[in-house]
């Protein structure tokens, strides 16, 4: 991982071989960065992603090992228990310029993977919902 900051804004190139959502979080715990937004373009190597299932209150997921455009990659940051939480969604494209799309868990980058990437400074946890069965964006 390469970057580059100014203010709260920060430009991350990620390498081939290194896991996107790892580094990331990594990025954010080490930056303090308890909060934000971020997207990212470039290319992965394979790639983990669900469909979140709410009557079985569980996600899909399913592994893509093959080489894939970064169509569109999108998450926002929060805290779970003190920790840096990302929620990330991605679209990637396959050499016949089909889509697959979801709730990106894990994706190991291909050629390079471009993130611009914004600390919002704002101090926001995620609470479990029993009714939705996921980790949701709290507000007191
Ligand atoms: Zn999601």
């Amino acid at each position: 991982m390469k970057f580059a900051k100014s203010g709260n804004y920060f430009v991350i190139r990620l390498i081939k071989g290194e896991e996107i959502v790892e580094e990331l979080v990594n990025f954010c715990s080490q930056r303090a960065v308890k909060s934000g937004y971020f997207w990212a373009i470039g290319a992965v190597d394979s790639a983990k992603i669900g469909f979140y299932d709410l009557n079985k209150k569980e996600f899909n997921f399913k592994k893509f090992n093959a080489p894939y455009e970064i169509a569109s990659l999108v998450g926002n940051i929060s805290q779970v228990d003190g920790k840096p939480f990302l929620h990330i969604h991605t679209v990637l494209s396959d050499e016949n310029f089909t889509c697959i799309g979801g709730h990106l868990e894990e994706a190991v980058v291909g050629v390079t993977c471009e993130v611009y990437l914004v600390d919002s400074g704002i101090n926001i946890e995620r609470k479990f919902d029993q009714e939705i069965g996921l980790k949701l964006l709290d507000f007191q």
